[in-house]
């Protein structure tokens, strides 16, 4: 009885990931964008006036990944100026590193601007609580599958908890409602210090879609210090392992 138990979790293989820094996703992921200013600058233009979110800046060239919702639309409309590559390694500890240049082939991750108690304290131990503020439960879906049998991000010490007071940290997501505004806020000051504020997904790093809407208030994130922004729509568990990994790497 044994062996045929034994056989069949043999059958099933290897099915967590055995080391998440060699994750390589398949090419129809849209991760970080590169754009070249060749060809036909109109094409440039039209891809900005078709971009839902007004992420794409023509003059000078740049996309904002803070406000882009990854549909591809201004790839399709300029496709020698705009390509996304399948890098999922997307965060950045400052909001303005979201923004990228034509002709830039990288992320920058500004290790200077992570606090040095962020990584004295949870280098070993990480414990968040997610508050959604609006959101439509698809980051939270993936948030939610960074600890599920494939990724397994707990081993690495790193899981979501139900109370704030036992949390080292907040996981926003969504545009910030008005109607969350003041729950997210006390969940916030519930967690004690030192914490850490994550900005998960477009929505929450800039409204995304719902920018404009008068049913969001986003002057909660302005006296707030963000210790990482991280974009996508949703932003893939990868992204998220990615970037917190950085974020309590010690030096
Ligand atoms: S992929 Fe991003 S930048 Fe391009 S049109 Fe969609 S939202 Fe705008």
């Amino acid at each position: 009885m044994i062996f045929g138990k034994l056989r069949i979790l043999h059958s099933h293989g290897r099915q967590y990931i055995p080391d998440l820094s060699k994750v390589e996703l398949t090419a129809e992921f849209r991760g970080r964008p590169v754009l070249t200013e060749d060809g036909d600058s109109r094409d440039i233009e039209r891809a900005a006036a078709i971009c839902p979110t007004g992420a794409i800046s023509p003059h000078p060239f740049t996309l904002d990944m803070g406000r882009c919702m990854f549909c591809g639309e201004c790839a399709r409309c300029a496709p020698r100026n705009i390509r996304f590559t399948n890098d999922y390694r997307i965060g950045a500890t400052r909001r303005e590193d979201l923004v990228i240049a034509a002709g830039q082939s990288a992320m920058r991750f500004d290790h200077s601007a992570v606090r040095d108690e962020v990584r004295r304290m949870f280098s070993r131990s990480l414990h968040l609580r997610e508050v959604s503020a609006g959101g439509d439960a698809s980051i939270e879906m993936e948030l939610g599958a960074t600890g599920n049998v494939n990724f397994d991000f707990g081993r690495f010490g790193v899981s979501f908890t139900a109370s704030p007071r036992h949390a080292d940290g907040l996981v926003l997501t969504g545009p910030i409602t008005k109607n969350m505004a003041e729950a997210l806020d006390i969940c916030y000051r519930a967690i004690p210090e030192p914490k850490i504020l994550i900005v998960c997904g477009s929505e929450a790093c800039s409204g995304g879609l719902f920018a404009e809407s008068e049913a969001v208030d986003r002057s909660w994130l302005d006296s707030r210090r963000v210790d990482l922004w991280l974009p996508g729509a949703p932003t893939h568990p990868m992204t998220f392992i990615d970037a917190v990994t950085s974020l309590r790497k010690k030096r």
